[in-house]
């Protein structure tokens, strides 16, 4: 499950300008698209289409072949896991963190998941209610930890779909190595959107997608991009 298409998709923050204008896109199951191209290209925006953030003005978006104008809020976010740049915490413990909006998970699960994202390091068992933070620092963590935190959410939800949206730009090039180690661990058999600024990062993406003046300029893999200059 969680095969993406976008089919002749067209949308305009503003309705007299189109900021997408005529996208295609086909994302088999399991496999990872990389979309680059420029600072307000609308990387972002394909990404908010695809959550519903917004509906298109014309084309579809489907998943396993169902329009999601059609399917209910809740699902469509049970089946997309989002992991941006910069992720926002609430002053409260980790567990409470990873754990947030998800009050069927039990202790195991959100340990597990910590775990996962390499951060259960932070997190002890407490005899009533979920994982704590070791030491309470309140919202004291680092980009990279938040980041884990993020990940972890996401490990919990365990989506077949995953957004990576500049999920490790605002970083320092040694956490984001670390970072990206984890991101690729847990992308696989997911369908995976990573939205990127530098073709450098995206080499094992199935396929890239240059968006540029609303369309897809160019399309292919890391290597036939290279080959074209
Ligand atoms: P990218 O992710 O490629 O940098 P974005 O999708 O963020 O590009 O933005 C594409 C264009 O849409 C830009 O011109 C940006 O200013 C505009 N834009 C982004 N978000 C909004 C918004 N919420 N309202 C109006 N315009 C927006
Ligand atoms: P920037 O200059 O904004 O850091 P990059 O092209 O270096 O642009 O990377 C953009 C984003 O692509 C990174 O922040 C990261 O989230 C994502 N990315 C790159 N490689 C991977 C990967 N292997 N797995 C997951 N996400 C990745």
């Amino acid at each position: 499950a969680g095969h993406v298409r976008f089919d002749g998709v067209r949308f305009g923050y503003d309705p007299d300008r189109a900021i997408l204008k005529g996208i295609d896109l086909d994302v088999p199951a399991g496999t990872t698209l990389a979309v680059v191209g420029p600072s307000g290209a609308g990387k972002s925006t394909l990404a908010r289409l695809l959550y519903r953030f917004y509906d298109v003005d014309e084309g579809a978006i489907t998943i396993d072949g169902q329009d999601i104008a059609a399917v209910t809020q809740a699902s469509l976010r049970e089946a997309i896991g989002i992991v941006p740049q910069d992720t926002v915490l609430f002053n409260d413990t980790i567990g409470y963190n990873i754990a947030y909006g998800r009050a069927d998970a039990d202790q195991a699960q959100v340990e597990r998941a910590a775990q996962g994202a390499a951060i259960a390091g932070f997190i002890e068992r407490q005899p009533d209610g979920y994982a704590t933070r070791v030491g309470e620092r309140g919202l004291k963590l680092s980009g990279g930890e938040k980041q884990r935190v993020a990940i972890a959410r996401t490990l919990l939800k365990d989506p077949p779909i995953l957004i990576l949206d500049e999920a490790t730009s605002a970083l320092d090039s040694r956490t984001e190595g670390e970072i990206l180690a984890t991101l690729n661990e847990i992308e696989r058999g997911r369908t995976t959107i990573v939205i990127a600024h530098r073709l450098s990062t995206i080499v094992h993406a199935d396929q890239i997608v240059v968006l540029d003046g609303g369309v897809a300029a160019e399309r292919g893999t890391h290597a036939e991009l290279l080959r074209r200059g």
